[in-house]
């Protein structure tokens, strides 16, 4: 057919139609009952020709018959005047007789200057738009799960960067895209016939394997190891990441893809949180570890229901630096669950965390502890209780105000009060964190910076708040006895020098012998704490000690 219309005639139309690969052009001059279709258009969709009447049905005649009415009422509007923008999804066949998801997006101009009513428009392929991560260019877990691997053997793996969310909360999320995009280059380089790269999601990338053995995936992950070896060296920040990897063979039978991925990410997570930079293949180990965490999810949750029935807090002697009397305590969180009964905090804090249930039980840690403070300084005066609060926790709105009414409720004196920040990072918003502490420190409320010292914040982080105490994390003391003056005693040396200096109280976490209480006691903290004075134990326990020793 030969066209008259000028506009489909147009070299803009050219250009545009032959730079355009993977979206579909078309153009239509109304007036002249002229459709212009993509030389790419006609090829992928086999349309019958490049020029065809506007009358013609043969786009029409390949959507979908489930489909045919969204796109016929959206056209209608179009044609009776009532819109001029189009805008669509449905299926329509390709050149290989396959229905595909397809998005049209048009624009009509009428009485446009050359006299004409034009509609004009794009269509892509909705599975061409989701094959490729925006950020990374590898294929998507939309593309994973549409592969067809009947018929195949080898192995799937997945990687993940280690402490990734530490890595978003101390540098930014634009150097962790940084991050993420050096990784999947890595990952491409590695890549070769056999082995295909997905991204799956925040710092998770899939590798499908075909055709290998248990050896050859182990080598692999050896060679992934070496390249993110260097990972952290972007933009002259030296950060040292590892990266960690669950594996599954397949086929596996009676598994379906959901169950592989499951099982992927659960032997993701054990390697990530028992033997860092390694792999973990999958195995009965990683079933109960998986059941384990289940029952922990759903006892914790019973637990919170029943109004928090299972919590209890055990609170740790915090002695005198000098006299090793008893002077206070640290509350710690203890849970049992109806099938669960032997979990620790390392474990039940971070399932309570990534259900963001941290904050229900940490307001309840906060009231316990505020209300247990409050009754012995009824019974022993002179008495201090500290208790934990994550950084995720003071973020939340309104957690300072809890804080407050409960002291208002129960009228402790608040310089009895020490509240610990547990977790060091770089903080997104200082000026609200700042805010924050100093309405507690206003209140009278003491304020510890815990584990001082084990991550790259630490200093960041004292320079910004208005902290009290500074507490050494047992990592730097547990071994003095054994090392004596090694790099452990010079960092201790100076946090304590630097404490002095800037007038703060300190506390020596970790204290497990006589020899190490003589080492710290000699260096003359504020505080010592440790299993040598005393474990945890529960609040009757920790009354019968203090009745001891102030002689009640
Ligand atoms: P943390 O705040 O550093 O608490 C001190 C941990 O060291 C406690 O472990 C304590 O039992 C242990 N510890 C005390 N003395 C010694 C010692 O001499 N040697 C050794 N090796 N360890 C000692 P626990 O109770 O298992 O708590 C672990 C972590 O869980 C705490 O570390 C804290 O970060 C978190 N946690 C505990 N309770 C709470 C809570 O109520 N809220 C929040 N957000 N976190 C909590
Ligand atoms: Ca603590």
């Amino acid at each position: 057919m030969n066209s008259k219309s000028s506009i489909l005639n147009s070299k803009l139309y050219e250009a545009l139609a032959s730079a355009s690969d993977r979206a579909y052009l078309f153009v239509v001059d109304i007036d002249a009952n002229e459709c212009r279709w993509s030389k790419s258009t006609v090829d992928f969709f086999d349309l019958p020709d490049e020029f065809l009447p506007f009358t013609s049905t043969a786009w029409q005649d390949g959507i979908h018959p489930d489909d045919i009415d969204v796109f016929n009422e959206d056209f209608e509007r179009i044609l009776s005047g009532q819109s001029n923008t189009h805008h669509c999804q449905y299926r329509r066949l390709n050149k290989h007789g396959k229905y595909i998801w397809v998005e049209c997006k048009g624009h009509v101009l009428r009485e446009d200057k050359y006299g004409s009513n034009i509609f004009a428009g794009i269509i892509t392929c909705l599975d061409n738009r989701n094959k490729y991560d925006a950020l990374t260019g590898l294929y998507t877990s939309h593309e994973f799960y549409n592969r067809d691997l009947t018929n195949e053997y080898g192995y799937f793996m997945l990687i993940g960067i280690d402490n990734f969310k530490k890595v978003i909360s101390s540098y930014g999320y634009s150097f962790a895209d940084e991050v993420l995009v050096e990784f999947s280059r890595k990952l491409m380089k590695l890549s070769n016939d056999s082995s295909t790269v997905y991204r799956f999601g925040g710092d998770e990338f899939l590798l499908v394997f075909t055709g290998c053995e248990k050896e050859d995936i182990m080598h692999e992950f050896d060679n992934i190891l070496y390249a993110a070896d260097n990972l952290g060296a972007i933009r002259n920040k030296n950060i040292s990441l590892s990266v960690s990897a669950g594996a599954v063979q397949f086929p596996m039978a009676d598994s379906d893809i959901e169950e592989y991925i499951n099982n992927l990410e659960n032997s993701l997570d054990m390697a990530k949180t028992t033997r860092k930079g390694s792999i973990v293949f999958y195995s009965q180990e990683v079933a109960d570890r998986q059941l384990r965490i289940r029952y922990l999810r759903e006892d914790l949750k019973q637990s919170i229901k029943d109004n928090f029935n299972g919590f209890e807090l055990f609170y740790q002697p915090l002695v005198n630096g000098q006299t090793c009397k008893i002077e206070g305590c640290e509350a710690l969180l203890r849970w049992k669950g109806e099938r669960i009964k032997d979990s620790y905090p390392g474990e039940f804090i971070k399932v309570l965390e990534d259900d963001g249930n941290i904050r229900l039980v940490g307001k309840f840690v906060m009231e316990t502890a505020i209300r247990q403070l409050a009754e012995w300084e009824k019974k022993y005066g002179d008495i201090r209780v500290s208790f934990n609060i994550s950084y995720q926790q003071f973020m939340e709105d309104g957690f300072v105000d809890n804080i407050i009414d409960v002291i208002n409720d129960t009228k402790i004196d608040t310089s009895h009060l020490i509240a610990e920040l547990t977790e060091s990072c770089h903080v997104e918003n200082p000026e609200t964190l700042q805010v924050m502490f100093q309405r507690l420190k206003d209140r009278g409320v003491k304020i510890a910076l815990d584990d001082f010292g084990t991550a790259y914040s630490s200093l960041e982080l004292l320079k910004i708040l208005p902290a009290t105490h500074i507490k050494i994390e047992h990592s730097f003391v547990r071994e003095l006895a054994e090392k004596g003056h090694d790099i452990d005693y010079i960092i201790i040396d100076n946090i304590l020098s630097l404490c002095k200096k800037l007038n703060c109280s300190s506390v020596v976490e970790g204290v497990e012998n006589a020899e190490v209480e003589k080492i710290i006691r000699a260096m003359n903290p504020t505080y010592m704490q440790g299993y040598h004075f005393s474990r945890p134990v529960c609040k009757e326990d920790f009354e019968k000690m203090l009745d001891k020793e102030r002689g009640m």
